[in-house]
């Protein structure tokens, strides 16, 4: 017999006691238990909601590709691999728990998750297919560079910290983060290789990947909970619908492949090692990447198993650097036009200037990472004077026969049609020699 004089919570009857203090309402009481319920019940709300939002929103491979193509020139094949990766990825995630009855639960097939391995040069836009991707698909998305990850216990950031990452990414959403996507940069420096790396410390090495490893097959891991919100303790955050993206430069990668190709060409003697190849272009020999080769290069097996697509990206000639100047959305062309007319000054570049800093950032050999320090230093002396002088209507970039070698100017011109010009090439071309000198 219950005590009437007792209060009870109004959803599971439950009698208050020191041990289940009660929450009071306008008409009745409820428990911690019971609130902690109704949690669940609204996050799988939550959920389902979710799951509506994105397959409304979830484009198909080709409207993603044509997305991609505002911001990333060329790469088509990578785009293409990817826009399906995901688009497969997050039509799994859509229709996953859509089986109502116990019986569809039992005949459902349950799909596996497609995480992707990108190889490429530094600066072909690796990283920027993967942020533009999170963009379109709208996910959270983070990005962890592979060299600064450490076996949990060193000094440095441990695996869980990319986890953590993706909740603040999701504005602490914990849902919403278990649907990101983390795109971990430069695995192939995880890589340990020849047997002589396994004899030392291995920090960085295969323990890194085994951990990362764990967290790519889908894992419960608990992650602090951000310090912003000061509350302290942990929260739980369940990996296996994050989409998992890996990238490296792989260098030397196509000579694996060139060997597995013609292993019978191994000659011996001075000659063997200068017999050029001339059947297997740059293209087909990473076309016929397979996953095996990159063991070669020193990632564990099971680390490689759990990244079934892959796909290469091209190193990016100065055609293709003239187009990453003018096309993409917020294109640096664009972005310094922008600038400067916030500043009331017409800013124009010439094609001949375009194509001399493309051909300045080839010869640094950072791909399109070497445009935006080179554009800085065409335009610093003019974004100095720029804000004292209002007199400074226009700027050119262009390119100057000077003696017999050409070279790149900035044409400053005032309101009263005066002209004055500086000379930036000397400073730049002393650059790219020294940068070119170190690498
Ligand atoms: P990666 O990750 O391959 O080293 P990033 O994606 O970080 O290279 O590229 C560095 C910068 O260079 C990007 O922010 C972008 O501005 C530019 N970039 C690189 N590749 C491309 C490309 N294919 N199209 C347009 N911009 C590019």
């Amino acid at each position: 017999m219950t005590d009437n004089s007792k209060l009870q919570c109004s959803f599971c009857g439950v009698e208050q006691s020191p041990e289940t203090p009660l929450i009071s309402g306008n008409d009745g009481y409820i428990c911690s238990a019971c609130v902690e319920l109704a949690h669940q019940v609204v996050n799988s709300w939550g959920q389902s909601a979710k799951r509506a939002d994105l397959a409304e929103t979830l484009r198909v491979p080709k409207e993603i590709k044509e997305h991609l193509d505002q911001y990333v020139i060329g790469q088509d094949g990578a785009k293409e691999i990817l826009a399906v990766a995901v688009y497969n990825h997050y039509q799994r995630l859509i229709n996953m728990g859509q089986n109502e009855s116990l019986h569809d639960v039992e005949q459902a097939v349950e799909l596996e998750k497609s995480n992707v391995l990108m190889a490429g040069p530094s600066g072909t836009g690796k990283t920027l297919l993967v942020k533009s991707l999170a963009r379109v698909i709208g996910v959270p998305f983070v990005v962890a560079d592979a060299t600064t990850l450490t076996q949990a216990g060193y000094v440095g950031d441990d695996v869980d910290t990319i986890l953590r990452r993706l909740v603040d990414a999701a504005d602490g959403d914990v849902q919403r983060a278990q649907w990101g996507i983390v795109y971990v940069d430069e695995v192939d420096k995880l890589a340990n290789k020849g047997a002589g790396a396994t004899a030392t410390r291995d920090v960085s090495g295969e323990g890194v990947q085994q951990a990362l490893l764990k967290m790519v097959e889908g894992n419960e891991v608990k992650v602090p909970k951000s310090g912003r919100r000061h509350e302290g303790g942990e929260e739980v955050i369940d990996t296996t619908n994050i989409l998992f993206i890996v990238g490296g430069a792989f260098p030397g990668l196509e000579e694996l492949v060139r060997k597995r190709l013609k292993p019978e060409k191994a000659g011996i003697g001075f000659q063997a090692a200068f017999v050029e190849d001339p059947e297997h272009s740059h293209d087909q020999l990473l076309a016929a990447l397979q996953p095996d080769d990159l063991q070669g290069f020193g990632l564990i097996p099971e680390f490689i198993g759990r990244f079934p697509v892959i796909t290469f990206l091209h190193e990016l000639d100065a055609d293709a650097l003239v187009r990453v100047l003018k096309e993409p959305r917020n294109s640096l062309v664009k972005q310094y036009t922008q600038l400067f007319a916030y500043q009331g000054v017409e800013l124009n570049f010439t094609e001949e200037a375009l194509s001399r800093i493309a051909e300045l950032a080839c010869t640094r050999g950072t791909g399109a990472r070497g445009l935006r320090s080179i554009m800085e230093s065409v335009l610093r002396r003019t974004m100095y004077e720029m804000p004292s002088n209002p007199q400074i209507k226009k700027a050119v970039v262009d390119r100057e026969q000077v003696d017999d070698a050409s070279e790149l100017i900035v044409r400053e011109i005032f309101g009263d049609g005066e002209e004055n010009e500086n000379r930036v090439e000397e400073e730049l071309a002393t650059q790219a020699e020294q940068k070119g000198a170190q690498s």
